[in-house]
């Protein structure tokens, strides 16, 4: 746990990504955080140190991270760990056997993995519904829940879930509202001024940027809570290493620049794919025609670069798959490059098919994520991708 610096929440976005959470280092004066390539630290005499002790529990280029990104999403505490799941992991840990988690029925695939093929098994209840519909929370909701767990956008419908509306319904039956905002990053969407109590990342996505590491990070207000996670994260030790905090660090660095880029490239590849394929197989909450446009408007201020677009058959999505350029077929999302994936047998391979046909994830939905590339090549390349689309 690593409690921001107060001063830290008085500047604009883009100075906070670049500076809070950091000083320079008061050995040298190096601007950048250093590496702190240790694992223990050195004691003056029995119990006399400097806070530091083992590094499991505590790194400074971990904590610089941590308070970086609790600023970053306007939160108090911040947690990092060695990837999303792990970080989600850890937060499940502050449950117990025979509490129940209302779920979206729509998360990543590895979250529904870790609770249907592992956490469950643990005594760990959980509901999966449709959370556009805040109603559908309140229905599953028992006195046994503890929490509600939602992403907003969703991977890969990008369904929207109203913040403020689950966080009433949770709060009502006393569980925590816990968000993976890893689509939106705090640039766009800021769930704990939204009611939430628990947000979390992959980092290996837009907060990194850079496809080249993998971990996790979770920012919230209450102390107690954080003093109950930090515990877990030292106890359980799901920690990222601090070369790959450190890669974040300097990602977050640019996640303003990035995220602008990412969301002008969103807006014009989402035009150029609707009137290409219709509006109504387009899933980017960008569009005017997204069924939840105006929420979107009202809890997001801008959509980034996830788009879907059903393409009917596996066939037809294979042809673009196949064609593709600049976009380069891989699993992952958030990088600077632009990626092209089919979630139904990539990301969501292990959510039952049955589950994946009642959603309309089939084999001829395809997701972008389009990087901070030129706009006009992005473009060409799909032009030339969806060319002689088999019928
Ligand atoms: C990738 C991803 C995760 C899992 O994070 P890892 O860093 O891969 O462990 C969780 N949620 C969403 C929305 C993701 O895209």
């Amino acid at each position: 746990m690593t409690r921001i610096f107060e001063d830290d929440l008085r500047s604009g976005f883009g100075t906070r990504a670049i500076h809070a959470g950091q000083r320079p280092d008061p050995v040298s004066g190096a601007i950048m955080t250093p590496i702190y390539q240790t694992s223990t630290y050195v004691q003056d005499a029995l119990g006399q140190h400097k806070g530091y002790e083992y590094a499991r529990g505590k790194n400074p280029t971990r904590e610089a991270l941590e308070r970086n990104v609790a600023s970053l999403e306007g939160g108090r505490h911040g947690f990092a760990f060695g990837s999303g799941m792990g970080c989600l992991d850890s937060i499940m840990k502050l449950f117990r056997a025979g509490d129940h988690v209302v779920c979206g029925e729509n998360v990543y695939g590895g979250t529904f993995r870790l609770f249907d093929k592992l956490l469950q098994h643990l005594g760990l209840r959980f509901s999966y519904v449709d959370t556009r519909d805040p109603q559908r929370i309140a229905d599953a909701m028992t006195p046994e829940t503890r929490a509600v767990l939602v992403e907003t956008p969703t991977n890969p419908l990008m369904w929207l879930t109203d913040l403020r509306a689950a966080a009433d319904v949770a709060h009502r039956g006393n569980a925590l509202l816990i968000v993976d905002n890893t689509f939106a990053t705090p640039y766009f969407q800021r769930p704990l001024e939204l009611g939430a109590d628990i947000v979390w990342h992959s980092a290996t996505k837009y907060l990194n940027g850079h496809s080249d590491m993998v971990g996790g990070i979770a920012v919230l207000n209450d102390d107690d809570l954080a003093t109950r996670l930090q515990f877990i994260l030292n106890a359980a030790g799901a920690v990222p290493g601090p070369f790959d905090s450190w890669l974040v660090l300097r990602g977050t660095k640019t996640l303003h620049l990035r995220m602008r880029q990412h969301d002008a490239n969103g807006r014009r590849v989402a035009a150029w794919l609707a009137q290409r394929m219709g509006e109504d197989r387009v899933y980017y909450p960008g569009l005017e025609s997204h069924p939840q446009y105006a929420l979107a408007k009202s809890q997001m201020s801008g959509f980034g670069g996830m788009i879907s677009v059903e393409l009917g058959t596996k066939a037809r999505a294979a042809h673009v798959l196949e064609r593709v350029r600049v976009f380069s077929l891989a699993e992952s999302l958030g990088g600077v490059e632009s990626l092209i994936s089919l979630p139904a047998l990539m990301t969501h391979a292990s959510v039952p098919a049955d589950k994946k046909d009642a959603m309309g994830m089939g084999e001829g939905l395809i997701r972008l994520s389009c990087g901070v590339e030129d706009t006009e090549d992005l473009l060409a390349d799909l032009e030339h991708a969806f060319d002689g689309l088999p019928g």
